[in-house]
């Protein structure tokens, strides 16, 4: 639930590490090796008709895209998307074993057993129908009115079920050693409050698609077609209000704006209508402070709340209700929520396979279990050396490169050399693992299965309130490929998942590694320096430590990466948001110019520079990167990334970034004129 604040590497997954090549000096590797080969790099990824000073992305993938359509059940095709298929054929042979394996009640095998088994129960599923949901259509049913709310509410909470006033217990970002309870703005069905409020074409066509998605589910819930339509409306009604008051994702990504630490009493004059000592009590916590993320929304929800009919929020309630279990209702239900959620939305017409959507509901639930045989199996413990290695390298080369900023004071220099050296990490998998075994995992009871585990983590949860924070927490499971930086951790974390080919490989070329698993590891550091990043000291409390005059320097710096993003146009009228992007693209372009002075460093140290296949071993760097970022995308799936993921798509993840880079243009010899040239004041650099 940290998530609100941490930042990963990639929307949907992320990033893996490099272990040193140790032999890359040893004379007899170097007899060894094909020097018409790049180790790692497949050159026929390449589109050698483009040049890579005009459309650098193009020139390293052209290749790779043409050989690797976008298969039917995807939205969206790429390197990252080849590993992550890897990755679930991985967790199915650890999911047959346990299923082979059978083992005591409470046990990892059982448990990962009876889960997968209850997935795949399409007859039983069938036959339960809804009533699985019966005792929480019930409550809904019960309300009476505004009154009920702070219940009702709370044990949606302790239900893993939604609500418009979002709740979680997190890290106190001022006191970053404390817990604190935290409220949300929520409450919306599609990706992000533009889905309802912005006139495009684009989004009226999905507003429409919509209002019948929720007319035909209504109809499957039982309700005559007239009643369905009229559910609708009240539905896509209440959501546009919330969505009104709702606060942009542009505007959360300052954290000085979303923190708002108040008193119970402050809280309760902000929202009169809504008891909140009522609600703490249901939930049985005692909280003295709360952190409200956005005021204005609390203010207008509070409104809401009592001021549209108790009838028509049991519609909305009974719609979120069912929308939230629709992947795992009944057949009908699951086809209707395809067809909208993948169909429109993403572009896919054809449904995965049962067992691959079984298998990563496993992985979704019990993660920490499935993870402890992952990397049992699969994670060389030599790696968490290797990437060590990298990371100290990386944090050398930060230290070095911020020292020699031309427009950093001295002061604020101290400052972010000091955050540097306090940076931790974490690689592979946690030292202790999520025991879930209390909790009771039966072979023919789907829904029950998945909400005693929503249970189980509202509980774990809630219990954080009142102790210290666990630092050594995971905020996502070793299997992931991904990585991402904590800020009120002052941390960056590599799961194991990430540290794989096209990242790392312990026998692929120096050179690619650096470009890919550096760029990554400079990725997550940059991110500690980003726009938000910035604001959080060494010790990971949001306390501002630039001065004046040096934050003004940062701004009018990113500000140029702002327009720079604001003017890729992916599909016409199509743009991405330079804002929303602002983090990661800072991110990226620190991690490829970090990457880059490691890669020196490394070579300072072992040697082995050496042309291979005819390219350099900096232009291989910048291959490396590319590579990670191959990728064939539906044009719906390219239009929700750019209005709700602050990455941008991956094309202009690397023409980005390596247009700034004067090291970029050195390597491949580009000209002034090339498209791959900023100059003046449009080339941004930062670190
Ligand atoms: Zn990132």
């Amino acid at each position: 639930m940290n998530s609100i604040i941490r930042k990963s590497f990639y929307g949907v997954m992320a990033f893996s590490i490099f272990a040193t090549v140790s032999c890359s000096n040893n004379e007899k590797a170097a007899e060894k090796k094909d020097m018409n080969k790049i180790p790692g790099f497949d050159l026929a990824n390449l589109d050698t008709t483009v040049s890579p000073t005009d459309n650098f992305y193009q020139y390293a993938t052209g290749g790779w895209q043409k050989n690797n359509p976008i298969p039917e059940t995807e939205s969206r095709w790429g390197a990252f998307s080849i590993l992550y298929e890897n990755g679930q054929d991985k967790l199915k042979g650890l999911v047959n074993e346990a299923v082979k394996e059978g083992g005591e009640n409470g046990s990892d095998s059982q448990m990962i057993a009876d889960m997968y088994k209850s997935a795949m129960d399409s007859t039983g599923i069938e036959e339960l129908g809804l009533s699985p949901l019966k005792s929480r259509l019930d409550r809904i049913d019960a309300l009476k009115s505004y009154k009920d709310f702070p219940e009702f509410f709370a044990k949606n909470f302790r239900q893993g079920m939604g609500s418009p006033i979002g709740f979680y217990i997190g890290t106190d970002s001022k006191d970053s050693k404390s817990t604190i309870a935290n409220t949300v703005q929520s409450g919306l069905s599609l990706p992000d409050r533009d889905y309802y409020l912005v006139d495009s074409d684009r989004f009226k066509k999905i507003r429409s698609a919509y209002k019948s998605h929720l007319t035909n589910m209504f109809v499957l819930m039982g309700d005559d077609e007239a009643t369905a339509a009229k559910n609708s409306t009240i539905v896509f009604d209440i959501e546009k209000q919330i969505a009104k008051e709702q606060m942009s994702k542009i505007e959360r990504r300052n954290p000085d704006v979303t923190y708002n630490k108040m008193t119970i009493e402050e809280l309760q004059q902000l929202s009169p209508n809504y008891d909140w000592n009522k609600y703490f009590n249901t939930l049985d916590i005692k909280a003295d402070n709360v952190i409200v993320g956005q005021v204005d929304f609390l203010k207008a929800i509070d409104k809401q709340l009592k001021s549209t009919a108790i009838s028509d929020w049991k519609v909305y309630f009974k719609w979120h209700l069912v929308d939230g279990s629709a992947s795992w209702l009944p057949n009908k239900f699951v086809k209707e929520n395809f067809a909208f959620k993948s169909g429109v939305m993403r572009g896919v017409d054809k449904m995965k396979t049962r067992e691959k959507r079984a298998i990563r509901l496993v992985n979704g639930v019990l993660g920490d279990q499935l993870g402890k045989l992952f990397v049992a199996e699969y994670f060389p413990e030599s790696s968490k050396k290797d990437v060590e290695a990298l990371i100290e390298n990386l944090r050398t080369a930060y230290i070095d490169r911020v020292s020699k900023l031309d427009w950093m004071s001295d002061e604020t220099k101290a400052k972010a050399t000091e955050k540097l050296k306090a940076f931790t990490y974490k690689i592979g998998y946690p030292d202790k693992w999520k025991d879930y075994s209390s909790v009771t995992i039966k072979g023919n009871a789907l829904l029950e299965n998945m909400f005693a585990m929503d249970e189980w983590s509202a509980n774990e949860n809630l219990s954080k309130l009142g102790k210290p924070v666990d630092k050594t927490e995971w905020g996502m499971t070793p299997q992931t490929i991904n990585a991402y930086y904590n800020p009120v951790n002052n941390e960056v974390v590599f799961p194991a998942g990430i540290l794989q080919p096209p990242f790392y490989g312990p026998n692929t070329d120096v050179a690619v590694n650096y470009g890919a698993i550096g760029g990554v590891i400079g990725h997550e550091f940059s991110h500690g320096f980003d726009d938000s990043g910035s604001k959080y000291d060494k010790n990971g409390n949001l306390n501002d430590w630039w001065s004046k005059e040096d934050r003004a320097k940062f701004d009018a710096k990113t500000k140029i990466v702002v327009d720079q993003f604001d003017a890729f146009e992916p599909y016409p009228n199509v743009f991405v948001q330079g804002e929303l992007t602002l983090g990661e693209n800072i991110a990226d372009l620190g991690g490829l110019t970090l990457g880059y002075y490691a890669l020196q460093k490394y070579y300072e140290t072992n040697g082995g520079e050496e042309t291979l296949a005819g390219f350099t071993p900096e232009q291989r760097f910048y291959l490396g990167w590319a590579q990670v970022w191959a990728t064939n995308a539906r044009p719906e799936y390219v239009k929700q990334q750019v209005t709700s993921d602050p990455h941008s798509p991956a094309e202009y993840r690397v023409n980005g970034p390596m247009s700034n880079l004067t090291e970029f243009r050195k390597a491949w010899n580009a000209k002034e004129g090339d498209k791959m040239v900023r100059t003046g004041e449009k080339q941004a650099i930062i670190w």
